[in-house]
């Protein structure tokens, strides 16, 4: 159940910006990627220039959108969004350029699914601020150029490894979001709450958070499912006696961990011994993308100390046993 890191229905997106920051104080966590993009933000602004073209990089949920809206915000200048799958030709991308106002925010999620066409046009765009476009067909078939407004591109991806290296190498700033402390998640259902109107206790937002996978979008969005148990079962305040009513309910992992996580881990076990085991063979085992794997699974995994990367391939922990049940290391120990 639950633990869908994507939002799916418009309630969802409208919840969603509802308790989105959007202004630079209240985004909590990542204190050294804030503190690097306010110096450059600054400095953009001092010498009046757009900002260097960034991409975000990170698994889903983590506030590379939410972060892409405050960079526009502290230059003080307007941001149009979109995304790799939906700019279909380069006269969709050449529309969309040809409308920003000078030093303006172009945010691409997923740009990492740009269509490879797209992705040429962008080169010259980002590195001159120009486009090439090819007007009429046949005999008569010539390229115009046109000049655009310096602007700054934000790119967003959870899959930088798909990024081919003539894009990533036009990106002047590059930053990895990183898994969030149970800390600081607290913090910030705590903030989510107050912006719903509903009391919780530090207790309560704790045991959220550190059952949230590390991650914003998890953490507010078992907020939410819990006060509906609060609301009906406890007048509406969320404790920590409602709080583990309503995750156990919900089903939700002792660590927060997703199906696939548990899938991944389980395969390794149960299929190959506890490992080590190639990436190749666990996607193939568990029927996802080795990249996806690789860039927004096995992180998580790896820094809760549930995997462990060796030479010859993945291993599951002591910790990966217990968690699933199992007797640690069975198997291995003849
Ligand atoms: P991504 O684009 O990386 O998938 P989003 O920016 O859409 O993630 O963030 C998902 C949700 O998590 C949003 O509702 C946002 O309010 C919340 N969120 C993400 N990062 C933070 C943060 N650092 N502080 C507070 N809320 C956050």
């Amino acid at each position: 159940l639950h633990n869908t890191n994507e939002p799916v229905t418009s309630a969802d997106k409208e919840f969603e910006n509802a308790i989105r920051p959007a202004a630079i104080d209240d985004f909590s966590g990542q204190p050294q990627l804030i503190e690097n993009l306010l110096i450059f933000i600054k400095a953009a602004k001092i010498r009046g220039e757009a900002l260097d073209h960034v991409l975000f990089h990170g698994p889903p949920g983590l506030g590379k959108t939410t972060l892409s809206r405050i960079v526009a915000n502290e230059l003080g200048v307007n941001i149009k969004e979109t995304s790799g799958p939906v700019i279909e030709k380069p006269g969709d991308l050449a529309g969309l350029l040809t409308n920003l106002q000078p030093n303006d925010v172009l945010f691409i999620d997923e740009i990492h699914r740009l269509s490879t066409v797209v992705e040429e046009y962008l080169y010259a765009a980002m590195e001159d601020f120009r486009i090439d476009i090819m007007i009429d067909t046949g005999p008569n078939a010539r390229s115009i150029q046109i000049n655009l407004n310096p602007f700054t591109l934000v790119g967003a991806t959870t899959r930088s490894g798909l990024l081919t290296a003539p894009l990533l190498s036009r990106f002047g700033i590059k930053s990895r979001l990183e898994y969030y402390s149970a800390a600081v998640l607290q913090k910030i259902i705590e903030r989510s709450a107050k912006i719903l109107n509903t009391k919780i206790s530090t207790e309560a937002a704790f045991e959220i958070a550190r059952r949230s996978r590390g991650t914003p979008r998890i953490a507010n969005g078992l907020l939410r499912r819990v006060r509906d148990f609060a609301q009906v079962l406890n007048d509406g305040i969320i404790d920590i006696g409602i709080t583990q009513h309503g995750l156990r309910a919900l089903n939700v992992d002792e660590h927060g961990l997703d199906e696939m996580d548990n899938r991944i881990l389980s395969a390794i076990i149960e299929k190959f011994k506890g490992g080590p085991v190639g990436l190749t063979t666990i996607a193939t085992a568990v029927g996802e993308e080795s990249g996806t794997i690789e860039e927004v699974y096995e992180p998580f995994l790896i820094q809760e100390g549930f995997l462990q990367r060796t030479p010859r391939g993945r291993e599951a922990t002591e910790k990966a046993y217990t968690h699933l049940g199992l007797k640690p290391f069975a198997g291995k120990h003849p």
